[in-house]
């Protein structure tokens, strides 16, 4: 067993290796603030820890982060009959003409490096023989995923990040450390609200993943609330594309069982799509069947559950050769047989659930926000690498390469003192707690006016419901994420990648635009 499996001391771990006494001053005002340890947060560490002290900090436990329920694999151009370009071409070809085309262009052409880089750091990919073995997964054109333990992919790399980071002098990681809002100082973030005291810091690094949990069903974690997205707005940075969420097509849809996520792999490695009644539909849907798009599959089975009145459909891979499955998804088969599907010989009932945000906080190559001294990387960030839709596997790539872009830029702000004094925002700090009524209310109405299928009237209906502040503080993130979502959807008066509505069923105009919001709330487009 490796370190970061036997479980790391959760509330303190000093890399300076004086655990038990408090390094306030370093805890308190470091250089870096790194606001999550999920892969991005910890690719970022890994970079700037020969710079100065750095203070990562999750919001709980340290492996609590979608990184580590990242199951398919990681999507990067080093097979023998691959290229950067084909991955370039299928990145964009997901992204339905929002991509940013010099965000993907580094992407692709840094992943290879990236991904040797992890493997030199203990990274290990699974191999046939010696070589490194690459799986397909839908709008791939060749096979580029790599992954680790089968489908254990984002634990493998966020342990191999996390033993890395631990071992450099000067980095500190702090679990169970809620920040609740950005400190602004004259023109710019100078700190952040830890735990409800102030962190003063050089650089601030939003590194706090998805916003799936606003939605009612969702395959991501309790953590991934939005936060990040919710801070920066408040604070006042550009909000980019937030309607695009990725609705993943196959959450096992059982009473009393987790939305645990199928992964795409299942499919690329034969699984087929039923509905109740036994037929296999995705044919009737798209020519790539079951390979189709997310989104374009996501429909389908909305479409099926309509016409079947049941509340999931099937997804079976029982025509594979007795311990295929168990030998090539673990994680993935020890999880269903605890809820009593045995995926070698039975079905899995599935239900799309949201899954991933491709829009965010608004940043540049280098992961600069519009705020001065904050930055953004992961899945929080906007970078443009995914448009209107990410393909498969792209996103730990683009955590991983953006998140060393994004910390070598914050060097350059290594020897800026923050002037202070600071403004703290006017809210109280957020107490998260999962249980409040005002929350499953949030997100059922997410679900259902912001969910796979949109039109104006539930978006509206949304704008207007969340039009007043926030019932209570513990619900306020999720309340900014789920208004900020709607209104962009409403605005977007078209459907492309995973925006769909039904009222505007046709892509629009011959150049994508994207959202953009900013403090005074209203929707623009360039
Ligand atoms: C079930 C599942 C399967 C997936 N499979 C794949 C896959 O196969 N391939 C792929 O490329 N992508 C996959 N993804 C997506 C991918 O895992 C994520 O996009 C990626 O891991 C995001 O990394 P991140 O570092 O940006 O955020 P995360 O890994 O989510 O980390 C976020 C961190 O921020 C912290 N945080 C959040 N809010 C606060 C706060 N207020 N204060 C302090 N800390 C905070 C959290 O505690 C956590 O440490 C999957 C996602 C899920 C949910």
């Amino acid at each position: 067993m490796r370190p970061f499996d036997r479980g790391v001391p959760e509330r303190r771990v000093c890399s300076m290796r004086c655990r038990g006494c408090y390094h306030r001053h370093l805890l308190m005002q470091p250089d870096f603030l790194i606001i999550g340890a999920g892969v991005a947060g910890l690719r970022a560490a890994v970079e700037l820890a020969s710079a100065g002290s750095v203070l990562v900090v999750a919001k709980e436990s340290l492996r609590e982060s979608s990184s580590e329920y990242a199951q398919g694999g990681i999507a990067v151009a080093l097979s023998d009959d691959d290229e950067v370009e084909l991955h370039e071409r299928d990145t964009l070809s997901a992204g339905d003409g929002l991509c940013d085309r010099a965000a993907v262009r580094a992407l692709v052409r840094e992943g290879p490096a990236a991904i040797r880089q992890l493997i030199d750091w203990g990274a290990e990919f699974d191999r046939e023989g010696c070589k490194l073995a690459f799986s397909r997964e839908a709008a791939h054109s060749r096979n580029r995923i790599l992954h680790a333990q089968g489908d254990s992919t984002g634990r493998e790399i966020a342990r191999a990040l996390y033993s890395k980071a631990a071992s450099l002098p000067g980095v500190t990681l702090r679990s169970y450390s809620s920040i609740s809002d950005l400190l602004l100082d004259g023109d710019g973030v100078a700190g952040a609200l830890l735990n409800g005291e102030p962190v003063r810091a050089r650089a601030v690094l939003l590194a706090t993943g998805g916003l799936g949990r606003v939605f009612l069903h969702t395959t991501n974690p309790d953590v991934a609330t939005g936060d990040g997205v919710a801070m920066a707005y408040r604070a006042g940075a550009e909000i980019q594309d937030i309607e695009f969420v990725q609705f993943h097509p196959t959450a096992l849809h059982l009473p009393g069982a987790p939305c645990f996520l199928l992964s795409e792999a299942l499919r690329g490695e034969g699984a087929q799509l039923r509905n109740t009644a036994g037929d296999r539909f995705m044919e009737r849907y798209h020519p790539l069947r079951e390979m189709a798009p997310r989104d374009v599959v996501a429909r389908a089975i909305v479409s099926e559950m309509a016409a079947t009145g049941a509340p999931h459909v099937l997804l079976d891979l029982s025509h594979r050769d007795a311990g295929f499955v168990r030998a090539r998804f673990p994680r993935i088969y020890r999880t269903c047989l605890r809820y009593g599907v045995d995926l070698e010989t039975q079905a899995a009932p599935v239900a799309p659930a949201a899954h991933y945000a491709m829009g965010g906080v608004r940043t540049g190559l280098d992961g600069r926000t519009s705020l001065p001294r904050l930055y953004a990387a992961g899945e929080v960030a906007c970078t443009g690498v995914h448009g209107a839709n990410r393909l498969a596997s792209n996103s730990l790539l683009e955590a991983v390469v953006f998140g060393a872009r994004a910390a070598r830029a914050m060097l350059s702000q290594s020897s800026a003192e923050p002037r202070g004094p600071f403004t703290v925002l006017p809210e109280p700090p957020a107490a998260p707690t999962a249980e409040n009524p005002a929350l499953a209310g949030i997100r059922t109405m997410a679900w259902r006016c912001c969910g796979i299928i949109r039109e104006a009237a539930g978006l509206a209906e949304a704008c207007r419901l969340l039009e007043t502040s926030a019932p209570s503080p513990e619900v306020r993130n999720l309340h900014a994420v789920v208004a900020l979502i709607a209104r962009c959807a409403l605005a977007r008066e078209e459907s492309r990648g995973a925006h769909f509505r039904s009222d505007f069923p046709e892509k629009r105009g011959r150049v994508a635009l994207h959202s953009i919001v900013q403090r005074d709330g209203e929707v623009r487009f360039r």
